[in-house]
C-alpha cells in the first residue's frame, strides 16, 4: 500500500513498524460544540485508513482524543491567545464544564456511530491524561527545553533542530515574518504554552496543581502526552486535518521527539479541507452544517459518506446541496440494484474486482477509483449473486452498511421470534429475550436493537 506522507512530501510504501498491528492516532474534537461535516470528512478519512490497512490483512491500533481542556481561541495572530473554549461555552450556555463537555461528547459519539467509523480502542480525554501531561512538562524542563514566563510554561522551539520540518516555516523564517508578536514574553514566535497558570483574577473551572503552579496543559501537548501513554514512543500514522499541521502538528513532534530522543510519526495524513458553496464555513453565514442539519434535509451520514469518497482525501472538496443529492442519487441507484439481486451466500466473490478496487485504495486511498470500480462491477455481467457477495465484501472498506439493502424476506418464524423477545425485553426477562437472540442468530438472523425502542433484523452474512 503506498500513502502520501506529509513530512516527506512524497506518494511512499507503507512499511508498519510492527506487522502484528500499525499504530494509528487521529486528532479529535474540542468538546464544545457539535462536530460540524467539515470535521466529519477528516474523521471518515481516519476511518478509511484503518480500513484500507485491515483490507490488506493489518491489524490497527487506533486511539482518537477528545479535547475537554486547554484548548484556546486564537486571537489575532496569537493562536493561543484567547479564552478557553469550554470555558467559555460554559458560561455562554450556563451549565458547568464538566456539563458541556459532557453533553458534545455524548453528540459526537452518536454521530461517529451513525457514520459507522471505525472505533477506536479508546476515545481519550485529555483530562484524564493530566499527570502524563506533567511528567512530559517535567521531562523537557530536565532536559533543558523549556521556560517559564508570567502566564506559563513554554517549549523553546529554537533548541529542537527538525522545527519546520513538517511545518515547512522554521523558527527563524517566522521570526522574519513575524507581524504582530501577541505575547511579548515569548522567546519565539513558534514558541508554545506547555502549561497555562490559571488567571489571578478568576477562578477556572478545570485547574490543577503542578510543580510549576495551578493551571491547565496546553492544547498541543495533550495529543503527545496521549499518544506516548496509548501506543508508545513512535507510532505509524498520525491523521488530522490539514489545518493543523503548520503548527499543532509540529509542536506534537517538538515536544514528544525532544520528550523520548526517538521519531515519533512516520506518516503523517492529512486531510484537504471541506468548503461550503465554494467558501468557508462560518457561524455568521449559518453553514456549519452538522449531520443533524443534512439530516432534516432528508439525506443520511451514508449519503454523505458516499460524497466524501467521491473526492481524494488530498483534494479539497467543495459541499453544496446539489452535490449532497447527486451522492444521494448514486446510493440510492445501488440499493436498488443489489436489492433486486438474487442471493446466494456460497456465490463466488470475484477475485477480479476486489483485486481493481484493492488497487485503487492502496494508491493513496484512490476512493474516485474504488467507487468507479464498484459501478464497473455492478454493469458487468457476472452473475448477480456474485456481483452481491462482492460488493458487501468491498463494503468492508466502504462502510455504507449495505448488508442493510439487499433484498429478502424475513421468515415468518424469525419474524415471530423477534416479536417474542420484545416482549420479554419490555418486561425485563433479559435472559430469555437473551436465548431467543441466540437462537435467531442460529437461524441466520441478527437482530438489532434500535435507540427507539424497535429492533431491525438482519441477515448474517
Ligand atoms: P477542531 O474541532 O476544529 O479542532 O477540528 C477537529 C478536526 O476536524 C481536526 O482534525 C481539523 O483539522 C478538522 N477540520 C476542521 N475543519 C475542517 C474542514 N472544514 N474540513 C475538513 N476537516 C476539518
Ligand atoms: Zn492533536
Amino acid at each position: 500500500m503506498r500513502i502520501y506522507n506529509s513530512l516527506t512530501k512524497q506518494v511512499e510504501d507503507f512499511k508498519p513498524i510492527d506487522l502484528e498491528k500499525v499504530k494509528i492516532y487521529c486528532c479529535g474534537p474540542t468538546v464544545y460544540v457539535h462536530s460540524h461535516i467539515g470535521n466529519w470528512r477528516t474523521y471518515l478519512l481516519a476511518d478509511l485508513v484503518n480500513r484500507v490497512l485491515n483490507l490488506n490483512g493489518l491489524k490497527t491500533d487506533f486511539i482518537m482524543n477528545l479535547t475537554d481542556v486547554g484548548h484556546l481561541f486564537e486571537v489575532g495572530d496569537d493562536p493561543e491567545g484567547g479564552e478557553d473554549k469550554v470555558e467559555k461555552q460554559a458560561l455562554e450556555e450556563g451549565k458547568t464544564a464538566k456539563e458541556i463537555t459532557k453533553f458534545y461528547i455524548d453528540s459526537f459519539l452518536s454521530d461517529y456511530k451513525e457514520f459507522n467509523l471505525t472505533q477506536p480502542r479508546k476515545f481519550t480525554k485529555a483530562s484524564e491524561y493530566i499527570d502524563n501531561q506533567i511528567d512530559l512538562i517535567a521531562t523537557l524542563e530536565e532536559k533543558g527545553y523549556t521556560y517559564e514566563t508570567s502566564d506559563g510554561v513554554y517549549f523553546d522551539t529554537s533548541k529542537f533542530k527538525k522545527y519546520g520540518e513538517l511545518s515547512g516555516l522554521s523558527v527563524e523564517d517566522v521570526k522574519e515574518g513575524a507581524r504582530v508578536e501577541v505575547n511579548p514574553e515569548k522567546k519565539n514566535s513558534t514558541d508554545f504554552a506547555l502549561w497555562k497558570f490559571s488567571p489571578k483574577d478568576k477562578k477556572r473551572q478545570q485547574e490543577w496543581q503542578s510543580p510549576w503552579g495551578v493551571g491547565f496543559p496546553g492544547w498541543h501537548l495533550e495529543c503527545s502526552a496521549m499518544v506516548l501513554a496509548e501506543l508508545g514512543d513512535s507510532i505509524d500514522i498520525h491523521v488530522g486535518g490539514e489545518d493543523l499541521k503548520m503548527i499543532h502538528h509540529q509542536n506534537e513532534i517538538a515536544q514528544s521527539e525532544c520528550a523520548t530522543g526517538k521519531k515519533f510519526v512516520n506518516y503523517w495524513v492529512h486531510g484537504a479541507f471541506l468548503s461550503i458553496d465554494g467558501g468557508k464555513m462560518s457561524k455568521s453565514l449559518g453553514n456549519v452544517y452538522t449531520l443533524n442539519d443534512i439530516k432534516l434535509r432528508g439525506y443520511t451520514a451514508m449519503d454523505l459518506r458516499y460524497l466524501f469518497m467521491t473526492a481524494s482525501y488530498r483534494a479539497p472538496l467543495n459541499f453544496t446541496w446539489e452535490s449532497m443529492q447527486n451522492a444521494q442519487n448514486s446510493l440510492r441507484k445501488i440499493y436498488e440494484i443489489i436489492g433486486s439481486y438474487e442471493q446466494d451466500p456460497n456465490a463466488e466473490i470475484s477475485e477480479k474486482y476486489v483485486k481493481k478496487f484493492k488497487d485503487a485504495l492502496d494508491d493513496d486511498l484512490n476512493m474516485p477509483e474504488a467507487l468507479a470500480v464498484v459501478w464497473e462491477l455492478l454493469k458487468s455481467n457476472i452473475p448477480e449473486s456474485s456481483k452481491l457477495n462482492t460488493i458487501l465484501k468491498l463494503d468492508e472498506f466502504m462502510g455504507l452498511k449495505l448488508d442493510e439493502h439487499i433484498g429478502y424476506e424475513i421468515p415468518d418464524n424469525i419474524s415471530d421470534i423477534a416479536k417474542m423477545r420484545k416482549e420479554y425485553r419490555k418486561n425485563g426477562i433479559w435472559d430469555k429475550a437473551d436465548v431467543l437472540r441466540r437462537e435467531a442468530v442460529d437461524l441466520g438472523y441478527i437482530i438489532e436493537d434500535l435507540p427507539d425502542g424497535t429492533y431491525k433484523i438482519k441477515k448474517k452474512f
